[in-house]
């Protein structure tokens, strides 16, 4: 075992009680197993000389050692449930335990998308009620559920765009994109074949009004705008931005991942929105980052609910009903963009966002943004004069700063960052967004405690007191407490190894 590249100073490369994990198919052996099965009878071979001729390769493991293998896999992860995570623009927040039990309900939990109709009313009745709250809470008319995240609910929201521009035979190529979007907004406007025309921030963190206007033209197609935008700031002139491009023919697309910012006191529809993903893993609590799908409805105008992506659930006579394929009416998905999804969407994540919903209340998911916004500007009180803060102002949900408060100390926001992981805190999000310099975003979201936050600000006063007292060895030496230290993450990105194979050794036994 090299040791040496993983921690220092023990035998076995482990430190304390947190073990090194060799690969399963590395610690396989022949003829070893879990389980103990009777030798198969033998029967006449049906597969016509395709029979596979060499071992099946899994790994040889005895029950305890599977049960070691991923009980040490699990301890090395860090999880919401382990400790603060203020990953700004993510919304990492605790994920209630009664939303758990409930989609492992077995009525539930054991449904199979292609049962018949009549057996599923009651699954069919709840897409149908998450699909009222989210209209309710948006404003909004209609709502597509089936995207399976916060990007594909983008892709959905533009494709009903595209589809109701060529409807109308209008052909247009641009789409408005703020320069501090998600880098999922430029790509979704891209996937959909259309030109890409970047907008300035003003010096406020916000959209600049007037840089909207002057790129206003007949020829674009929408704006695609974050609210409350990704430098957690609400952009005050929403409603000037929606009249103006709606005065040219264009459709305004809001993109709504930081719902939870605004939840039960701003309805989007009332801004002036054609279309909205909802990212129900981060305003309602459905697990995710290794814990789960994503889920991303679309909240639709009026005027582009006819695209929506089948299918989708309606209620006759007869009870609950999926329209499946396109009708030959409006009403029957005749005007459909088509099907972004195998079946319905993420079955289990509706289930979990409606009881977020239903268990919170009206006032309970109201208190849920004020207490997100107490949360964050919170940390902007206790770190302002430590770090630099981007903008001026309260923030929503997530505040941001840069890396001006770093200047000549040799610590760059990223060693700043692995520090923090030695403390125990996942790092905040780096370099995003990019509309200021090596920027750090934290969202603490507002299930963490008051001395969870005071022990965070504390930990980055410390951190900032010692990158300022030129310390700066301590920090490029960070992660120094981690199971492994820093990771070529690029190298791993472009060139991924995907497969295992044999040390040639082991494949010549
Ligand atoms: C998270 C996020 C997205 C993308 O959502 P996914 O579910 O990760 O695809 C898009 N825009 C913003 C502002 C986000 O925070």
């Amino acid at each position: 075992m090299a040791a040496t590249s993983r921690t220092p100073g023990t035998i076995t490369g482990n430190r304390g009680l947190q073990i090194e994990e060799p690969l399963i198919f590395e610690q396989g052996t022949a003829g070893r197993t879990g389980v103990d099965l009777a030798e198969p009878v033998p029967r006449e071979d049906r597969l016509g000389g395709l029979a596979r001729e060499g071992e099946i390769g899994l790994p040889g493991l005895s029950e305890p050692e599977v049960m070691r293998h991923f009980m040490r896999l699990s301890q090395k992860n860090f999880a919401i449930d382990s400790g603060f995570y203020p990953l700004g623009s993510c919304t990492m927040k605790h994920n209630p335990r009664l939303n758990e039990r409930l989609a492992r309900l077995p009525g539930l939990a054991d449904l199979h998308p292609m049962q018949p109709e009549a057996t599923v009313q009651g699954a069919l009745e709840l897409i149908d009620s998450l699909a009222r709250w989210l209209k309710v809470l948006t404003g909004m008319e209609a709502v597509a559920l089936s995207p399976a995240a916060g990007a594909q609910g983008e892709l959905c929201g533009m494709m009903c765009i595209r589809a109701a521009l060529e409807a109308k035979g209008d052909a247009r190529r641009r789409v408005l994109v703020p320069e501090s979007a998600h880098g999922t907004n430029p790509a979704t406007a891209a996937a959909c074949g259309y030109d890409i025309d970047a907008v300035a921030n003003n010096a406020r963190g916000r959209v600049d009004l007037a840089a909207v206007k002057a790129k206003l033209g007949d020829d674009v197609a929408g704006i695609m705008l974050t609210n409350p935008n990704t430098c957690g700031l609400f952009e005050d002139e929403i409603l000037e931005i929606a009249e103006a491009v709606h005065e040219v023919g264009a459709y305004f697309y809001c993109d709504g991942a930081n719902f939870n910012a605004i939840v039960g006191k701003v309805r989007p529809g009332d801004l002036g929105i054609d279309a909205m993903h909802l990212n129900l893993h981060k305003t309602f609590s459905t697990p995710h980052g290794g814990g789960g799908p994503g889920s991303g409805p679309v909240v639709l105008s009026g005027g582009l609910a006819p695209f929506a992506p089948l299918p989708f659930v309606v209620h006759g006579k007869e009870g609950f009903r999926l329209v499946e394929h396109r009708g030959r009416s409006e009403d029957e998905g005749l005007s459909a963009i088509g099907r972004l999804k195998g079946f319905h969407g993420q079955m289990g994540m509706f289930v979990r966002a409606l009881a977020y919903m239903m268990s919170h209340g009206a006032d309970g998911l109201r208190q849920v943004a004020e207490d997100a916004v107490l949360n964050a500007n919170y940390l902007l009180a206790g770190l302002k004069d430590v770090l630099t803060v981007s903008y001026p102002g309260p923030c929503m949900h997530e505040v941001l700063f840069d890396d001006g408060f770093l200047e000549d100390t040799g610590v760059s926001t990223l060693d700043f960052a692995k520090a923090l992981i030695d403390e125990g805190f996942h790092p905040t999000t780096i370099y995003f967004p990019l509309v200021v310099h090596g920027a750090m975003l934290m969202e603490p979201t507002e299930t963490e405690s008051k001395a969870s936050l005071d022990q965070f600000i504390a930990t980055v006063r410390g951190l900032a007191a010692g990158a300022r007292s030129g310390d700066a060895a301590k920090f490029h030496d960070a992660p120094k407490l981690t199971p492994r230290r820093r990771l070529d993450e690029t190298g791993a990105a472009r060139h991924p190894v995907l497969r295992w194979r044999p040390a040639p050794d082991k494949a010549a036994e």
